[in-house]
C-alpha cells in the first residue's frame, strides 16, 4: 500500500500486528492487514477462478491494483487478494462504438485500458495516437486509470474543460460477485454502468477494462502564484480575493492545484486553448489585487505565465518526474460548492487557513462538470456544484501507539469539522476522504 499504515492491524485492544518497514525497531514482523493469500490475474478467466474461489470458501475479497488507496480498500486482515496490476492490455480505434449501440450512432476515438494500465502508460498511449485522455495526476504517474480513481470519480486539472473521469469512461468490462463476465455501457447493463461511475472501486465487480473516450491535443496556457503571507491580516485579505475570483477562473476553464498553509499561497493553474489575452483577463486582476495587499510584493510574490503544447507537456514539465513514495497517512477533505465561494469568500478563506498544517485544494471541478446531469452517474451529486475540492492529511512515523494515532485521527477530525461548518450541505470525495468520519 502507498500508506502503509493501511497494511497494520489495530486490535480493539490497542496491540498492533504489523511489519514495519523501519528494521531498527524491535517489533516482530506480522501480517498486518497484509492478504496472506491471493491471485495474480493475468486473464479474465484468473479473475472469474478467483471471485468463484472467494464465494466457495467464504472468503473476504478484496481487489487491489497499485494500493494507492487513501482509506485502505485495497487490503484488508485475513482476506483474499486479487491483484489486477499486470493486466496491462491497451486498445486505440477510431472507430469505437459501446456494445448495444445503434449502428448510426457517431463512433468515439477511444483508448481501452485493461484493469492493471496506470496512468503514465494511459498519457503515453494516448499521445502516440495523437489525442489526449482526461486523468489523474501524481509524481510518477502511477495511480490506476482503470481501477479506483475511475470507479471513485476520477478528477483532474482539466475536469472543467473534459468533465471527470465518470463523464468520459464509455464502456466497463467486468467480472460479477457470481464470476459472469458482462459489458457495462450506456446501452447493455445500463444500472450497473450507473453505479460504477461514482460508486466506488471494489463495490460491483472486479473491473476487467475501461474504455474512455479521447479528445484532440490543445494547447493550454499555465499559470503559477507564489506568495508569501507574512501577517494573518495579509493572509485572509489574499485568500479571500482569491476564493472570490474561482467561479470566473472556472468560468473561463482553468483548472490545477493550490498549497495553501497560513504563510503561504502557492497554486499552478492551466487553462485549455484561451488566447494570451484572455488568460491575462482572467489571471490579472487577482495578480493585481495580490500586489497590492502584499506589503513587499516585488520580493514576496512571484507570478508567471508560460504556453504549453497540450496537457502532456504541462503533466511532464510541472508535475511528472517526483518519485512518488508512501507514508503512514490519512486525509480528510471537503467539496467547496460555488454558491459558497460566491457568497461567503471571507469565510472559505478563514477556515482554509484554519487548517493546522495547511491543505490542497484541487481545483478540478465547475465547468464541464458542473454541466453533467448530477443524476445520470452514480456520482455524489455535490460534485456537480463543487468548483474545488479541499484535501488535508496527517500523518505520523512507523511504530507509533494506537493512542497516538487515535489522537492524530482526532486533530484529523476537527479540521474535517472546520471544512462541514463552511460547507454543511456539501461533501467528500469519496477516494480522497476520512474512514474516521462517520
Ligand atoms: C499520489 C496520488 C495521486 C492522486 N491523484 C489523484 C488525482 O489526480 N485525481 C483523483 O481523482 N484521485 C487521485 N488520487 C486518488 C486516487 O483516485 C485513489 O487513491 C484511487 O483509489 C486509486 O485507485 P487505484 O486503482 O490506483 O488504487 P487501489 O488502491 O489499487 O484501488 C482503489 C480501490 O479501487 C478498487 N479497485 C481497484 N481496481 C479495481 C478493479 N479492477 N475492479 C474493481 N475495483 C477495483 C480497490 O479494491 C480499492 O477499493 C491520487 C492518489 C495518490 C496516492
Amino acid at each position: 500500500m502507498q500508506a502503509p499504515n493501511f497494511e497494520t492491524y489495530i486490535f480493539g485492544n490497542g496491540t498492533i500486528d504489523a511489519c514495519y518497514l523501519n528494521t531498527t525497531l524491535s517489533y516482530p514482523c506480522g501480517k498486518g492487514s497484509v492478504p496472506p493469500v491471493g491471485v495474480e490475474a493475468r486473464s479474465i478467466a484468473d479473475i472469474q477462478a478467483a471471485v468463484r474461489f472467494a464465494a466457495e470458501h467464504n472468503l473476504r475479497l478484496v481487489i487491489k491494483n497499485t494500493g494507492h488507496d487513501y482509506l485502505g480498500r485495497s487490503t484488508a486482515r485475513g482476506a483474499f487478494l486479487l491483484w489486477t496490476h499486470k493486466m496491462k492490455n491497451i486498445s486505440y480505434t477510431d472507430n469505437f462504438l459501446p456494445e448495444g449501440a445503434p449502428p448510426e450512432m457517431v463512433p468515439y476515438k477511444a483508448l481501452t485500458l485493461g484493469a492493471g494500465v496506470q496512468w503514465h502508460e494511459a498519457y503515453a498511449a494516448a499521445e502516440l495516437h495523437g489525442r489526449y485522455i482526461l486523468g489523474g495526476v501524481s509524481g510518477d504517474g502511477s495511480i490506476g486509470a482503470a481501477g479506483g480513481w475511475l470507479m471513485g470519480g476520477g478528477h483532474s486539472a482539466l475536469s472543467a474543460r473534459h468533465g471527470l473521469g465518470v463523464d468520459n469512461v464509455l464502456e466497463f468490462t467486468i467480472v460479477t460477485a457470481k464470476g459472469d463476465y458482462v459489458t457495462a455501457n450506456a446501452y447493455k447493463n445500463i444500472d450497473l454502468f450507473w453505479a460504477l461511475r461514482g460508486g466506488g472501486g471494489g463495490t460491483y465487480g472486479v473491473v476487467v477494462s475501461a474504455t474512455h473516450r479521447t479528445h484532440e491535443i490543445i494547447p493550454l496556457i499555465g499559470t503559477f502564484f507564489v506568495g508569501t503571507l507574512r501577517s494573518p491580516e495579509v493572509a485572509q485579505k489574499v485568500m479571500t480575493e482569491y476564493i472570490k475570483i474561482h467561479p470566473a477562473f472556472s468560468d473561463a476553464g482553468w483548472g490545477g492545484y493550490a498549497f495553501i498553509s497560513q504563510t503561504q499561497l502557492t497554486f499552478f493553474y492551466v487553462a485549455p486553448n484561451i488566447s494570451w489575452a484572455e488568460a491575462n483577463d482572467t489571471i490579472d486582476p487577482f495578480f493585481g489585487l495580490a500586489r497590492q495587499i502584499i506589503p513587499n510584493a516585488e520580493s514576496d510574490l512571484q507570478t508567471y505565465i508560460a504556453p504549453y503544447d497540450s496537457f502532456y507537456d504541462w503533466y511532464r514539465q510541472v508535475i511528472f518526474g517526483g518519485e512518488q513514495v508512501g507514508g503512514n497517512l490519512e486525509m480528510g477533505s471537503r467539496l467547496i460548492p460555488r454558491e459558497i465561494m460566491e457568497n461567503s469568500p471571507e469565510k472559505v478563506a478563514e477556515a482554509m487557513l484554519a487548517i493546522e498544517g495547511g491543505l490542497t485544494m484541487c481545483f478540478v471541478a465547475g465547468g464541464a462538470v458542473s454541466k453533467v446531469d448530477p443524476n445520470s452517474t452514480g456520482l455524489n451529486p455535490a460534485w456537480r456544484d463543487a468548483v474545488g475540492h479541499v484535501v488535508f492529511s496527517d500523518a505520523w512515523t512507523e511504530g507509533q501507539s494506537a493512542s497516538y494515532i487515535n489522537m492524530i485521527r482526532q486533530n484529523l477530525r476537527q479540521k474535517i469539522d472546520i471544512m462541514d461548518k463552511v460547507a454543511p450541505s456539501s461533501a467528500a470525495y469519496f477516494n480522497e476522504v476520512s474512514g474516521t468520519h462517520s
